[in-house]
């Protein structure tokens, strides 16, 4: 296999775990007794360019194109983070009735909406149907297609280029970054800026969050890699912002190759501690699956412990990551026999692979277990606070990454 971005040969693993089923493959009742097709779940960093990217392999298009619709506007800190972003953005960039806003990834209008009741005209790029009319109901006109350099071009020969084209959390999961990228330069007008957050690889790498990876996820990226795929498409990277969110990520800021606007001090002061760190040297990345293993091992060890002594573990979030965690280590419902989700779209269904059944968070109160494994440990501080009367019952907290501890 190639690097997806500079066709060097790939030749260095970053990290493998194994074979897994797609994150967001959920399960009813009836697909128990069914064949579950799982696909190897392995990372590979380019020595040319540093981008660290899944493996390829066939047929994983399809598979990905299921019928799952995550709603953004479920979040309320997300909510508050789009809104801030939109304030902020607007007066950035001057933006008014004359401006155009285009999100890559629209969501259900969690962002745009903020736009639209500013009286600035927008244009959302939305492919999951049940997403784009929840945006389409609050007065976003959404494009139902994937976003590329074809679709870029059919905007610009419209009329339509934008003055901010906006993708959250949509950059590291496009399976052709540099078509995308190129559909980036396509899409933006002459003196127009590109906003993109991204979860930064320097804090997966740092906080051992290895449970971030999985198969829709296809590239984990820091500025140094973003700044090259950007200068090859004739664009460079102005201004970056680092995010609490998701566990740490960058918001970059693009404009033209040629646009004559000064980079601010932050590029350079990332950039720098990229290098420091070792992102731009084989051995930090040599060094990540014996921390991913002791991560797996401890939970293993720490689940068989509990079971041993009677003790009770249910877990909190039917997230992606608790998905690539649990799999990793094999964990099976004997050691883990439920889960709470408070999305009621997953409530009755199973976790892929592991098959442990999804409940809603009251089977808390009714079960009252000893240990709440969280596995969205992004957003540990919320839980805790939501779900602080499992103590009432001498119920404690747990979580497993960078490290276990119960608390
Ligand atoms: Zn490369």
């Amino acid at each position: 296999m190639n690097c997806r971005h500079c066709h060097a040969p790939l030749e260095h693993v970053f990290l493998d775990l194994g074979f897994a089923p797609p994150s967001n493959a959920y399960l009813n009742a009836t697909d128990l007794n069914k064949p579950e097709l799982y696909y190897p779940l392995k990372l590979y960093v380019c020595e040319q360019c540093w981008l660290v990217q899944t493996e390829d392999y066939a047929a994983a298009e399809q598979l990905f194109d299921r019928d799952y619709a995550y709603f953004s506007s479920v979040s309320q800190s997300w909510l508050r983070h789009a809104a801030d972003y939109c304030q902020t953005i607007r007066e950035r960039l001057a933006l008014d009735a004359d401006s155009l806003v285009v999100e890559v990834a629209a969501n259900d209008g969690y962002l745009l909406k903020n736009f639209v009741a500013a009286g600035i005209p927008c244009l959302g790029i939305e492919p999951t149907a049940s997403t784009a009319a929840t945006a389409e109901a609050l007065g976003i006109p959404i494009l139902r297609e994937f976003f590329g350099d074809a679709l870029a071009h059919r905007l610009a020969d419209q009329g339509r280029r934008a003055d901010l084209i906006v993708g959250n959390n949509v950059y590291a999961h496009v399976p052709d970054i540099n078509d995308f990228t190129a559909g980036l330069k396509t899409a933006l007008k002459p003196a127009g800026t590109i906003t993109l957050e991204f979860p930064h690889l320097l804090r997966l790498i740092e906080s051992a969050q290895f449970d971030t990876v999985y198969h829709e996820h296809y590239s984990y990226l820091s500025l140094q890699t973003v700044s090259r795929i950007f200068e090859r498409a004739g664009l460079r990277i102005w201004d970056v912002e680092e995010l609490a969110t998701h566990g740490g990520s960058l918001r970059v800021y693009g404009c033209h190759a040629e646009h004559g606007r000064e980079p601010t001090a932050a590029v350079a002061q990332v950039l720098t501690h990229e290098r420091d760190f070792g992102l731009a040297d084989l051995a930090v990345y040599r060094a990540f699956q014996p921390r991913a293993d002791r991560i797996k091992n401890d939970l293993l060890a720490f689940l068989i412990e509990q079971r041993r002594l009677g003790r009770r573990v249910a877990a909190y979030g039917a997230a992606a990551k608790g998905n690539t965690l649990l799999n990793y280590a094999g964990v099976k419902p004997d050691l883990l026999a439920y889960v709470c989700d408070a999305a009621p779209s997953k409530q009755g269904k199973f976790l892929p692979g592991s098959h442990i059944p999804i409940l809603p968070p009251t089977a808390l109160t009714e079960r009252q277990p000893d240990i709440l494994l969280i596995l969205p440990w992004n957003i540990r501080a919320e839980i805790v606070a939501d779900y602080r009367k499992i103590r009432d019952w001498g119920g404690q907290f747990a979580v497993a990454v960078p490290e276990l501890s119960v608390f």
